[in-house]
């Protein structure tokens, strides 16, 4: 039998980006995948198949083959820690910044830091880079809710406009990385696939240097 590659997608603000890429590097969906409520995508090509999931599982199921090539955001990347996974192209959409954000004018108390995030171990890993004692408290969304009801004194998460911050009294404080959607390969796969998967990358990072040069 031929070889085939399953590609997982992230849902949402990052999918709507991802398409048009993909169809620069000549890899089409069959339907539309953003009205569907399919899991699981044929293509203009046989041997390739879109599959859309969570973003934060992306990686997972490309680190374990499950799918061969993945595009996740660096925060899920970070996150996730990057065992199992080639990294090797930036795709310079959905660019946003991870940064901390606590309420405006409130200066930062004495003692330990509360920080609330779902980005629990890019959290630990910057405050204890800096040396700060911190006690971090996990949730799921609606950081932006955790300092006004005082369950933290700090949150770590996305801005991008810095709108959604400043609806809720919050102000971005510290930059811990800029942020953009990543192609991932799953290692196992860019050995047994290579000869499928580099055309893809190439296509991909021509597909990404073009609409660098329009956009700027
Ligand atoms: P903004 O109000 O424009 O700063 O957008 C911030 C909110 O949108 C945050 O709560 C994020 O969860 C979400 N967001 C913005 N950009 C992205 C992105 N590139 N990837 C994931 N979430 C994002």
């Amino acid at each position: 039998m031929s070889q085939q590659l399953t590609i997982a997608l992230s849902k949402g603000r990052i999918l709507e980006e991802t398409i048009p890429l993909l169809r620069a590097a000549g890899i089409e969906p069959a339907e539309d995948i953003k009205s569907s409520r399919k899991l699981i995508f044929d293509t203009n090509r046989d041997d390739v198949k879109l599959v859309v999931i969570r973003a934060t599982d992306v990686p997972t199921y490309v680190a374990h083959g499950a799918a061969d090539l993945g595009v996740s955001g660096k925060d899920v990347l970070l996150e996730y820690g990057g065992h199992g996974l080639y990294e090797p192209l930036d795709l310079k959409i959905s660019q946003c910044r991870l940064m901390t954000a606590g309420r405006v004018g409130i200066p930062e108390p004495q003692g330990r830091l509360r920080v609330a995030t779902k980005f629990v171990d890019i959290a630990k890993r910057y405050y204890a880079d800096q040396g700060r004692q911190v006690d971090i408290i996990k949730l799921y969304g609606a950081m932006e809710l955790a300092p006004i009801l005082d369950l933290a004194d700090r949150i770590v998460d996305i801005v991008d406009t810095g709108r959604t911050l400043k609806a809720n009294g919050l102000e971005p404080l510290e930059l811990i990385t800029e942020v953009s959607a990543r192609l991932v390969v799953c290692k196992a796969s860019m050995k047994m696939k290579h000869a499928l998967i580099k055309p893809i990358i190439n296509g991909l990072e021509a597909a990404v240097t073009r609409s660098t040069q329009v956009a700027g």
